[in-house]
């Protein structure tokens, strides 16, 4: 099965789709953890590319992008499917990723769209603070380490996302209504739109997914 989680920045889409991931045992493919990690490699090429584009809070070249993508489905682990957190981004890459799918007999399942107002996503990614160790993500209000500033699943320290930034962050949802939100039309028009009201607990938002998903047996 395969399934887009498609929403602004800070809708939510990494925190249910790692749950996803865990509940279908259907890998989590998050573009935007993937280019960071690149980044903090220091010497991969494609880090080297997307470090300006992030930073600014444009988005990194479709070619790019879907190269990537394509490498990621070819791996075994993406066999029976896989969860898209942050791709597809624009129209060209929705197209090329019906073209990827195709080639493997798959297409887009279900496309889960993420709704939450401006001023939520704001308070959302200004507190937001990832794990330098391994990744996870906590809020500062919302949904806080027990030990202030320190990973509660590694112990690492937590830092701030340099484009969480409230100048990147404006950048940011500009660019995802200008490139990003024509998508909810590409995918209204081959019925796979769910648009789920994304506002409330993480508990409650992800019992929406899976009611549309369907529970594992
Ligand atoms: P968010 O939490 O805002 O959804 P992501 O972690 O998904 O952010 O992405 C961070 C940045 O990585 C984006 O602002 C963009 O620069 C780049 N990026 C991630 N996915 C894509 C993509 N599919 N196309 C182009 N750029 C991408
Ligand atoms: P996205 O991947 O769409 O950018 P994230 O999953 O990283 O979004 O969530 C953005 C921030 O909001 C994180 O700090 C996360 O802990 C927090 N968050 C996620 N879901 C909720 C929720 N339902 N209510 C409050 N805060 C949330
Ligand atoms: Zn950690």
């Amino acid at each position: 099965m395969d399934i887009v989680l498609l929403g602004p920045p800070g809708a939510g889409k990494g925190t249910q789709a790692r749950r996803l991931s865990q509940t279908l045992k259907i890998p989590h493919v998050s573009t935007g953890d993937i280019l960071r990690e690149a980044i903090g490699d220091g010497k991969s090429p494609l880090g080297r590319e997307a470090q300006e584009y992030i930073r600014r809070g444009e988005l990194v070249p479709d070619g790019v992008m879907v190269d990537l993508v394509e490498e990621r489905l070819r791996r075994k682990d993406a066999a029976q499917g896989v969860i898209l957190d942050g791709f597809p981004r624009t129209q060209a890459q929705a197209e090329a990723l019906s073209t990827l799918l195709k080639r493997q007999g798959r297409s887009v399942e279900h496309v889960l769209l993420l709704d939450v107002d401006v001023e939520e996503l704001t308070q959302r990614l200004s507190g937001r603070r990832v794990c330098k160790g391994c990744g996870a993500v906590y809020h500062v209000n919302f949904n806080p380490t027990k030990e202030s500033g320190k990973c509660d699943r590694c112990g690492a320290a937590l830092i701030q996302r340099e484009d969480d930034r409230e100048e990147v962050v404006r950048e940011r949802l500009k660019v995802y209504e200008r490139q990003t939100q024509p998508l909810i039309q590409f995918y209204k028009e081959r019925s796979v739109l769910h648009p789920i009201q994304g506002q409330g607990t993480v508990e409650e938002i992800f019992d929406r997914l899976l009611k549309i998903v369907g529970r594992p047996h």
